[in-house]
This record gives structure tokens, sequence and C-alpha cells, in this order.
């Protein structure tokens, strides 16, 4: 007889993508791992950014720009067309920006954190500052993931490293 898989899910990576496909499993009762190679998840990535719009994080943690670290909405925008020597820029700046939060300026380092303890909120077990080396597979079939040679065992693995290889 085959061995019990130890998780229903593995998620590598506790970026938003991650962290949102974490939270969903877990709260639907399946027994996740989140493994990210940063410790705190987020001081590995971009230091920060813009979360545009947020009506997809809605879907993930209802009411979350009350309880969210984020710095400040966006008032501005700005549109820049570059020649070869030249740069034209629209600078648009409009209270109703704000108003209707369209953007919200965010710092990886504590959005990622606080992600990831939604994620264990949500039931799932995170472990951060482990680098996943590879995808287990045998005959053709996922197992789960490999790292420092040992397998953790999962017939499902999420692939949430985002665009830049790990370093
Ligand atoms: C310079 C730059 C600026 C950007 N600015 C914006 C912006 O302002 N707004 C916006 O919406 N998007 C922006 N993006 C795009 C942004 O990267 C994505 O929106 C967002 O980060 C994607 O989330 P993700 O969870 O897929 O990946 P990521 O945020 O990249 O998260 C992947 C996570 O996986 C971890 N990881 C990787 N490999 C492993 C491994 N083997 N084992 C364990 N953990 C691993 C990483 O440490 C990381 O925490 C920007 C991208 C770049 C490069």
């Amino acid at each position: 007889m085959e061995a019990m898989s130890e998780f229903d899910a593995i998620v590598v990576g506790a970026g938003p993508a991650g962290t949102s496909a974490a939270i969903k499993m877990a709260s639907s009762g399946m027994n996740v791992l989140l493994v990210e190679r940063a410790d705190p998840p987020g001081t590995k990535n971009v230091s920060g950014g813009v979360l545009w719009g947020g009506n997809d994080l809605e879907k993930i943690i209802p009411g979350w720009e009350k309880q969210a670290p984020y710095e400040r909405v966006v008032e501005s925008k700005a549109v820049g067309f570059l020649t070869r020597d030249s740069l034209i820029n629209i600078d648009f700046r409009s209270r109703r920006l704000a108003e209707k939060a369209t953007g919200h300026i965010v710092l990886r380092a504590r959005l990622d954190q606080w992600l990831a303890r939604k994620a264990r909120e949500a039931g799932a077990m995170v472990i951060s500052g482990v680098t996943v080396e590879r995808v287990a597979v045998q005959d053709g079939v996922v197992k789960g993931v490999e790292q420092g040679g040992d397998l953790i065992t999962s017939d499902v693995v999420i692939l949430a490293e985002g665009a830049t290889p790990p370093g």
C-alpha cells in the first residue's frame, strides 16, 4: 500500500500568489505547507510597489484594506513617453484617485509577512528560510518537493516562486 502524503498541497513561494493559494486551500480544510526561501517572507523581494485595485485580494481576505499594512494610497499617476533623447511626461494628480483607492503603496517586507500570518491563521503551515531545490517526480508523477536531501511529500505542488529565479 502506498504511504499517505504528508500534505494535501505544498506551495513554493510566499509572495502574493503563493500566500493567496495557501489561504484559499487551508480555508477549505486542506492540509497545506507554504515554503518561502526568505526569512521572514518578503525580505528577498523587490522592496515595494503598488497593489493595484485590491479586488482580487478582497476575494481572498475580505476587508483586507482595514487590516493590511500599506504605506499610503496612490494620489498621482505619471505616464512617460521616451524617445532616444527626450522624455515627455503626463502627470495626473487627483483627490479622486485617493478617494477611490485605486492603488495602495506597499513595502513587500511588511505586506508579505502579514499575508504569511494570514496563511497561518487559515491553518497552513508556513516555513520560511528554506529554499525548495526541486520538485520530486517519480515515474512522471509529482511526489512532493526536495530540500537538502529531504523529501516532503504531497500529490499537489504549486510553484509560486515568481518570475525571478532564486539566488
Ligand atoms: C522591478 C519590479 C517592480 C514591480 N512592481 C510591481 C508593482 O508595483 N505592482 C505590481 O502589482 N507588480 C509589480 N511587479 C510584478 C510583481 O513581481 C508581481 O506583481 C508579484 O510580485 C507577483 O507575485 P508572485 O507571488 O507571483 O511572485 P513573487 O512576489 O516574486 O513571490 C515569489 C516568492 O517565492 C519565493 N521563492 C522563489 N523561489 C523559491 C524557492 N525555490 N523556494 C522557496 N521560495 C522561493 C521568493 O522568495 C518570493 O517570496 C514588479 C516586478 C518587478 C521585477
